[in-house]
């Protein structure tokens, strides 16, 4: 596929270019590659290198993102390329996010096409994933686009990290939105990420309201988990809505990162703590036999889930069949 120009981009003097995709704004002379290594400025133009590069494609349940009040129960195919624009040291997809895997071309007709297929695979549409989605931001916008207009679903799983333009352009087009928020301490974004909670805090505030939201925080000991931290994240997340799903996530060992895996007393604790604040906190990356969702109003199981198996037990109509109240943030 031929590279195609990026969006959001300034042009300089002396054939410089400025891009405004992502908050890390890299100033690139002619030549030069963007943090991200996949916007390229050549002759004082921004490129996109990853445009329908797609490095890894599978059909996944859609807990898996996690979303777990957004279709419980159902498939979504599931795409990633290479490139991002932050850079953990303890990342999961790094083969994807750091190096450059082999890569097919899709187009967003032919990913749509695809997409519409896996419907008869109980699939709801697509989700852009594995690594950050909005360093192909150009190919997920027009594919986006292509999906709502044969009726499926798009999902998004992001670290927020993009700029207040791009992402309001791109709001419309997505149904759901998974954010993670790694840390809720600046200090944690700047050493291991290199980038800034502020501007996360701020894609999460644009995001509530436009689009369906849950939020993933992977906990990793001694650099996260502090209960004052984790009621903070808590208490700015009910300000925003407590019906926020919260997924507290089991870090393990990967990448550059060996030290041990999180402990489960630790994520249990840490969710009674953002029980206090939010209605909906779940625990991942845990082989524990339930993660359910229960009625906020009279307790009565309204979604039982092990692992991936899920059952819907007491919604009907969005309502809970037993006292009737409405789940207005589950969207079934
Ligand atoms: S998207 Fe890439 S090139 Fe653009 S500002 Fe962010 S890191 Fe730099």
């Amino acid at each position: 596929m031929p590279e195609v120009e990026a969006s959001f981009y300034e042009k300089m003097e002396e054939q410089r270019v400025k891009c405004e995709l992502c908050p890390h704004h890299c100033m690139l002379k002619e030549g030069q590659s963007g943090l991200c290594r996949v916007r390229v400025n050549k002759g004082g133009k921004l490129f996109t290198l990853n445009y329908g590069q797609v490095a890894s494609l599978a059909l996944d349940p859609i807990e898996k993102k996690p979303l777990y009040h957004f279709f419980p129960g159902s498939m979504i195919l599931s795409a990633g390329t290479f490139g991002c624009n932050f850079f953990c040291p303890y990342c999961q997809n790094y083969s994807l996010a750091q190096e450059k895997p082999p890569t097919r071309d899709i187009s967003p007709e032919l990913l749509t096409e695809v997409a519409r297929q896996s419907v008869d695979d109980g699939s709801i549409g697509f989700a852009f994933t594995y690594n950050e989605p909005t360093i192909w931001y150009e190919y997920v916008r027009d594919a986006a686009f292509m999906l709502k207009e044969a009726g499926l679903k798009s999902v998004l799983v992001t670290n927020g990290y993009i700029e207040k333009d791009p992402l309001e352009e791109l709001l419309p087009l997505v149904d759901a939105m998974n954010i993670d928020v790694k840390a809720f301490n600046d200090d944690f974004y700047r050493k291991h990420c290199k980038g800034r909670l502020e501007a996360v805090k701020a894609t999460v505030e644009r995001a509530v309201g436009m689009t369906h939201v849950e939020i993933t925080t992977l906990l990793i000991p001694g650099e996260n988990d502090e209960p004052a931290e984790i009621k903070a994240l808590a208490r700015w997340l009910a300000g925003l809505n407590p019906q926020i799903p919260l997924h507290l996530s089991r870090y393990h060992p990967a990448f550059k990162f060996s030290r041990e895996a999180t402990p489960a007393a630790t994520l249990e604790r840490a969710r009674e703590i953002a029980r206090e604040e939010l209605d909906f906190v779940y625990m991942g990356n845990l082989q524990q036999e339930e993660n359910n969702t229960c009625c906020r109003a009279c307790g009565e199981l309204l979604i039982k889930r092990n692992i991936y198996q899920v059952e819907n037990r007491g919604l009907r109509e969005g309502k809970c069949k037993a006292c009737g109240s409405s789940i207005a943030y589950i969207i079934c």
